[in-house]
């Protein structure tokens, strides 16, 4: 991967870059598209990173349509794809800490997630080389993590946000929706729904969480102000959903 990429860049050829971690959706390739638009080559990964999930996390049942998923990448006209089967090491010992960003939020149920996710991103930049990478802002804190990292650490990476891709019904795209049974998704739809109330309040983490823990079948996991936006997270039977929006007079 990484001569394919020295070889563009010897071309003088830009490379988009669009990490996931598979079972790729309309969210997912909207990042694709946008890469696709601003780049000369696309490189997609696909790689359930183990290192983000903790010890009683979904990392094993985790869906891994890898057929489907190349199938997608090659109709968006993806030049490659990077899918290893693992990047680590047996005695792997390095680790990359972002220490503000990663903290609360998602950080305070899931502890090791960040140091998870700006590693694996810091190795798979090395190995891409991309001139841009796009990250979706579904996952806000992940973006954080990533802008300071890249800044601190000198990464010559442009990091691309891109905006939250929504179902029809107002749900945020993600692999994960897939777990939840038909009831579930409709108790799950007023998350986004009060979520999108909420940012409108004066008040907002406050009326959000008044208004979620009054939801019959959603358990409150938590609800943050972080830059300029108001994010949550719930849990609808034993799945997680994560969701966040600006809030009103910030971006
Ligand atoms: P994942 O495969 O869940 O690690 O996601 C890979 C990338 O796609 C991350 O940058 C996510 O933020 C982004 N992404 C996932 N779902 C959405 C969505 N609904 N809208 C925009 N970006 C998304």
């Amino acid at each position: 991967m990484q001569q394919l990429s020295q070889s563009w860049y010897r071309a003088g050829e830009s490379v988009g870059f669009v990490p996931t971690m598979g079972a790729l959706h309309r969210g997912h390739m909207t990042l694709v598209e946008k890469a696709r638009r601003e780049n000369d080559r696309v490189v997609v990964s696909i790689y359930v990173n183990p290192t983000q999930f903790g010890p009683k996390e979904d990392l094993n049942k985790y869906p891994r349509p890898r057929r489907e998923d190349l199938a997608l990448c090659r109709a968006a006209g993806v030049d490659a794809v990077f899918a290893p089967t693992s990047l680590y090491p047996e005695d792997f010992s390095t680790w990359v800490e972002e220490t503000v960003q990663s903290k609360g939020r998602c950080a305070v149920s899931r502890p090791i997630h960040f140091r998870g996710v700006a590693t694996v991103v810091l190795k798979l930049f090395n190995i891409v080389l991309p001139d841009r990478a796009y990250f979706g802002r579904k996952d806000a804190q992940q973006v954080d993590v990533i802008e300071r990292m890249v800044r601190d650490l000198d990464v010559p990476v442009k990091v691309v946000p891109v905006e939250t891709v929504r179902d029809a019904d107002g749900l945020a795209l993600s692999s994960r929706n897939r777990y939840l049974s038909p009831e579930e998704r409709k108790r799950a739809l007023a998350f986004p729904r009060l979520l999108r109330l909420a940012s409108q309040q004066k008040q907002p983490e406050a009326w959000l969480r008044q208004a979620l823990r009054r939801v019959v079948g959603i358990k409150l996991d938590y609800v943050e102000l972080a830059n300029g936006r108001l994010c949550a997270a719930v849990w609808v039977g034993t799945t997680r959903l994560i969701d966040n929006r600006p809030v009103r007079g910030k971006r």
